[in-house]
């Protein structure tokens, strides 16, 4: 039996490990399907504190890890399936392997949110179609690429995709980005950068390999559809809580978000079970809001454990 699980290794279970490895209750982090979770795939981090000139999302938390090993947290790679939850035994059913825990840190973060529309999963991941300009971005030198979504997820892509397209189009369904005003007009402005206001995603379109060809857009002012001809179609339009395990166990949103107890953003109606992060955060799903949250959820978890003796 584990004293303490953090299943996640973003900003927010990373935080929790610090500070509960520091209070000695030898947290066990499972790292999950994205190790070091959603910054990693983020190329600067401007508005973390205490990094004047900016951060790369992959250095920040693997200075957050190496930061938690050095006050004994362990780390095994695991992905959770399914999860019991009951004051002080909490099952971690992860297929072929099985975990105990006293006491539990559910910082599983969120994941990219799909369309839905024709060509789109056929076309995922090698075949044009993309969630991750940092991670992809670089095939796309001397190519026209797209990116759907008007939040600063979108912007940010957008930005980071002209050092290497040719051009980029943001498709927004509105005629208003989502993006902080400092982004949208970092956007609007560039030269290489279009906007397709009022527009959404009919279908992805292949070409005989497969690979994507072009995107076919309509206009929800009257309509009208058009075939834009690109090779890249990158996917920010916000994401999907990785909560399902729990759901049975622990309060949901309608759309999935963890629902900590009232008064509290961290604990939930399982004694010693804590969420922190983007799982349970619609609101801000900022790096330094979730790492917040992992601070609160490990003195929270220090002090049940001191509770029960
Ligand atoms: P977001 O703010 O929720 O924006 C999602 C965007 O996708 C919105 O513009 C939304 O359109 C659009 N969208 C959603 N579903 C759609 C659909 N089915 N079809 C077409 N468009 C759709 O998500 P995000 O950009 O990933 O940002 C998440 C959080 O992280 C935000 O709090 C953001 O500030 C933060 N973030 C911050 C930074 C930074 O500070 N540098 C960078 C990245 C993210 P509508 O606008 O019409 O709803």
């Amino acid at each position: 039996m584990e004293n303490l699980i953090i299943l996640g290794s973003g900003c927010a279970g990373l935080t929790a490990a610090i500070y509960a490895a520091r209070a000695n209750l030898s947290p066990l982090v499972l790292e999950g399907v994205q190790p070091g979770g959603q910054l990693t795939t983020t190329s600067e981090v401007e508005n973390f504190p205490g990094f004047p000139e900016g951060v790369d999302g992959f250095e920040l938390t693997d200075r957050m890890r190496k930061q938690a090993e050095r006050f004994g947290a362990r780390f095994a790679f695991a992905e959770v399936k399914a999860a019991s939850l009951a004051e002080g035994a909490n099952l971690l059913d992860c297929g072929s392997e099985k975990y105990e825990c006293k006491s539990l840190v559910i910082a599983t973060g969120a994941s990219p949110r799909f369309l839905g529309v024709p060509g789109e999963r056929e076309m995922f991941g090698g075949n044009g179609v993309s969630s991750c300009a940092t991670c992809d971005g670089a095939f796309y030198r001397g190519k026209e690429v797209v990116v759907i979504g008007g939040g600063d997820s979108a912007a940010e892509e957008a930005l980071f995709l002209t050092r290497f397209a040719t051009k980029v189009t943001l498709v927004h369904r509105r005629g208003e980005l989502r993006a902080s005003p400092i982004m949208a007009k970092r956007v609007v402005e560039h030269p290489k950068v279009a906007v397709a206001w009022f527009s959404v995603v009919e279908a992805m379109l292949g070409d005989e390999k497969g690979k994507v060809r072009a995107i076919r857009l309509k206009d929800v002012r009257d309509n009208s559809l058009r075939d834009l001809p690109c090779q890249g179609i990158f996917l920010a339009i916000g994401h999907v809580p990785n909560t399902k395990p729990f759901a049975a166990n622990l309060d949901t949103d309608g759309e999935g978000y963890l629902v900590p107890l009232p008064g509290s953003h961290v604990k939930t109606k399982v004694p010693g079970v804590y969420v922190a992060g983007d799982c349970a955060d619609p609101h801000y799903r900022q790096a330094i809001t979730a790492a917040g949250m992992g601070c609160q959820a490990a003195i929270e978890a220090e002090r049940w454990a001191n509770e029960r003796g």
